[in-house]
């Protein structure tokens, strides 16, 4: 039985057309994948950001209300001092003012470097928000994309195998039931190329015979792969 060997190099090419489209129809979600990733990373950033915003703010305030407290006690105590009945309380209280009152400063201390820290933050929440910003704005835009190309991809794929039906139909008779038994499970592996020497696939080696049958243009399939072979082109003899 011979067959045509540019129709198989047809079939062939077709195959690997299918497996390329394949292949870039499994690679476009990934790429989306990976920008939605980045894009819940930086949104986790952001939302760390803006906690560690609030939970200094608050503190902050807890501090300003502890030295609004004590400071309105010094002066109670200053208020007392007039009152004092002997040297001695006198002297006690002023004591416990002088104390309070580097305590207090002390406090005043800790809420401006908090207030400080505030400042700070808050630039970290600016940056963590222009983030992701700009990350919703790539992970659209990618998502876009791969719906777009995918879109493309679907209808060059059926183009493609609708093609491929076509020149399958064009096998003889006696190839078309082994052919299509590899290509329902080898796809593009159901056929190799090959110089008469070895098999384009498996690299198996031909025989003397095989190479004077695919010089006659038969229909052979390979010992080593099961693939059908055509001749490489421009291949006139072993
Ligand atoms: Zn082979």
């Amino acid at each position: 039985m011979s067959v045509d060997f540019g129709l198989l190099r047809t079939l062939h090419r077709m195959h690997r057309q299918l497996a390329d489209i394949d292949e870039r129809m499994r690679k476009g979600p990934l790429q989306a994948k990976i920008a939605q990733n980045n894009q819940a990373t930086f949104e986790t950033a952001l939302e760390q950001a803006v906690e560690t915003s609030k939970a200094n703010h608050m503190a902050a305030n807890a501090k300003q209300l502890q030295l609004g407290e004590r400071e309105a006690k010094v002066e109670n105590m200053k208020g007392q001092l007039n009152a004092a009945d002997s040297n001695k309380e006198f002297q006690l209280l002023k004591d416990r003012i002088a104390a309070d009152e580097q305590a207090n400063s002390v406090l005043a201390d800790e809420i401006f470097e908090m207030l400080e820290k505030q400042d700070v933050i808050e630039e970290e929440v600016k940056e963590a928000k222009e983030n992701v910003a700009k990350a919703t704005t790539e992970a659209e835009r990618i998502i876009n994309k791969v719906r777009d190309e995918l879109k493309a991809l679907k209808e060059e794929r059926a183009r493609i195998e609708g093609e491929l039906k076509d020149a399958e139909k064009k096998l003889p008779q006696d190839v078309q039931e082994r052919y299509f038994r590899g290509a329902a499970s080898k796809k593009e592996d159901a056929l190799s190329e090959t110089d008469t020497r070895t098999c384009g696939n498996c690299h198996q080696t031909l025989t003397a015979q095989i190479a004077s049958e695919l010089m006659m243009n038969h229909a052979i399939f390979c010992g080593g792969c099961g693939a059908l072979f055509y001749l490489k082109e421009g291949v006139t003899g072993r």
